[in-house]
């Protein structure tokens, strides 16, 4: 993991990572979903792969998780909605230099005082 805490925060707050989600994957409590939504989206683009795990109410394959962060640039983050339980979002990404840019409405619940991902539902 060779992501510097004085980078920007890729999920493009325009603060330094080590200000923004680095505090959540440190165990800073998500109080919402679209805070919640962002961090996530910087622990892909860290690699941070823990975290993803951590944060959804299924099971991910740790291996596989880690192939996706390491194939992928993780370029943009762009909130296009959100409410109490959704975020929709566009990703935009390059997985092994191609585009792999996509939409989606996520969905989370909350668990013992912590938000969690539950779904994701891609647009078209
Ligand atoms: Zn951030």
């Amino acid at each position: 993991m060779k992501f510097s805490p004085n980078n920007p925060c890729p999920c493009g707050s325009g603060k330094k990572y080590k200000k923004c989600c680095q505090m959540y994957h440190k165990g800073k409590v998500a109080s919402t979903p679209l805070e919640l939504m962002k961090s996530r989206y910087s622990a892909f683009a860290v690699g941070n792969v823990e975290y993803i795990i951590k944060t959804s109410t299924f099971q991910k394959d740790k291996t596989d998780l880690e192939q996706f962060c390491k194939e992928c640039e993780f370029l943009k983050l762009e909130i296009l909605d959100f409410s109490n339980t959704t975020v929709t979002f566009k990703a935009t990404i390059e997985c092994n230099g191609a585009d792999a840019t996509f939409s989606e409405k996520s969905y989370f619940i909350q668990k013992d005082g912590r938000w969690l991902y539950e779904s994701g539902e891609i647009l078209g």
